[in-house]
């Protein structure tokens, strides 16, 4: 599978983009959306949300999880909302780990930085 919304994942032999390779600019139109709506289309809808809290150290866990996400339409929007949460130090989001996410995030507050100059 390759970059789908600037979006890629741990895995995907089509591309060597990293999960942090994101579309700065998308990624924050999402956050500031509000929108809710994409969770119709969650590839994980009506999966146990303990799933994507998977035992991290445990790599089948978080292997299951990420695979999962590698086939999600709104993992952008996904990733959004875990970057909105007020704790979102833990979890997958967006196909994104914990780790990646405060790569993800120091990529935004650059973003921003560069274009209020
Ligand atoms: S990207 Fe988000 S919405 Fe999609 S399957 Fe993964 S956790 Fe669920």
């Amino acid at each position: 599978m390759g970059p789908v919304d600037g979006l890629t994942f741990v895995g995907s032999p089509a591309s060597k983009s990293k999960p942090t390779d994101v579309n700065v600019p998308r990624l924050i139109a999402a956050m500031k959306s509000g929108d809710r709506s994409w969770r119709l289309d969650a590839k994980c809808r009506g999966m146990k949300p303990s799933f994507f809290w998977p035992e991290f150290g445990v790599p089948a866990s978080l292997a299951a999880a990420l695979a999962v996400c590698s086939e999600c339409p709104v993992r952008i929007e996904c990733l959004a909302a875990g970057l909105n949460e007020l704790d979102h130090s833990g979890g997958i989001w967006g196909g994104t780990t914990p780790e990646q996410r405060r790569v993800i995030r120091r990529k935004v507050a650059k973003y921003r930085r560069r274009v209020a100059a």
